[in-house]
């Protein structure tokens, strides 16, 4: 029960309550145009038909760009970049980015894929006492087992979720962003693989490398997404397609 409610909290925190600390739309990073990212938010909007209004979050040297809330409950809804990373990407890859992220909000997947977890952890619960009666509740086994298959229930979800936001994101996008998207991944898998492969780090580091990062350049704990191997798999041939 109280592992289904664990993953409960984020579909209230992203939604009913929507951040409302965390999420403003006026931290801009210094020597930044957000402009550009702006109008390109605005039009994917309209074209993905989201009614809310969007805020957009900026929070340098975070590294991430995600989506923050949803179209289905009350709140704000918006997204999460890093300045820094935007800037990397060219217009093509950038426009790509926010359809995916747009559609996390557009088919609330913060929030099926928390309840979906939730529902399996608890029904998970309900069998273990059903077939295994005799199983004190306090237990490691009936506390644990429960929580472990929810989560093996959200990644699986949100690897869905995520390909299908990918998917979708193309299917809105300029023939350029089309061309583009594969490219992205595949820039990340190799740089992953330079990454591993580096010998100017510690020990430590390159022997943590080579535990998180195949050869190939994927996260091998990549829990909530398709690897990038994966990504450019699927990507690659709609590329060709436009
Ligand atoms: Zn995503």
């Amino acid at each position: 029960m109280v592992a289904a409610a664990g993953f409960l909290f984020p579909v209230f925190y992203d939604g009913i309550f929507a951040i409302p600390l965390d999420l403003k739309d006026d931290m801009v990073c210094v020597g930044y145009n957000r402009q550009p990212l702006q109008a390109k938010v605005k039009a994917l909007k309209k074209k993905i038909q989201i009614e809310k209004n969007l805020i957009i979050n900026e929070k340098c040297n975070s590294g991430i760009m995600r989506a923050l809330g949803n179209s289905i409950l009350p709140g704000k809804a918006g997204i999460l970049v890093d300045p820094v990373v935007v800037s990397r990407l060219n217009e093509p890859r950038q426009e790509f980015s926010i359809a995916h992220e747009l559609f996390h909000i557009k088919l609330n997947d913060a929030v099926t894929i928390n309840l979906l977890a939730a529902a399996v952890t608890l029904v998970a619960a309900i069998a273990l006492t059903i077939l295994f009666p005799h199983l004190p509740f306090f237990s490691v086994t009936m506390q644990w087992t429960p929580l472990l298959v929810g989560f093996v229930a959200q990644g699986a979800f949100s690897k869905f979720c995520e390909k299908r936001a990918d998917l979708l994101a193309l299917s809105v996008c300029s023939e350029d962003a089309k061309n583009n998207a594969y490219k992205l991944f595949e820039g990340l898998r190799v740089l992953h693989k330079q990454h591993r492969e580096a010998t100017n780090v510690s020990i430590l580091v390159s022997l943590w490398r080579r535990i998180t990062i195949t050869p190939d350049g994927d996260y091998r704990l990549g829990f909530a997404h398709p690897s990038f191997s994966e990504r450019v798999r699927y990507l690659k041939p709609q590329a060709a397609a436009a």
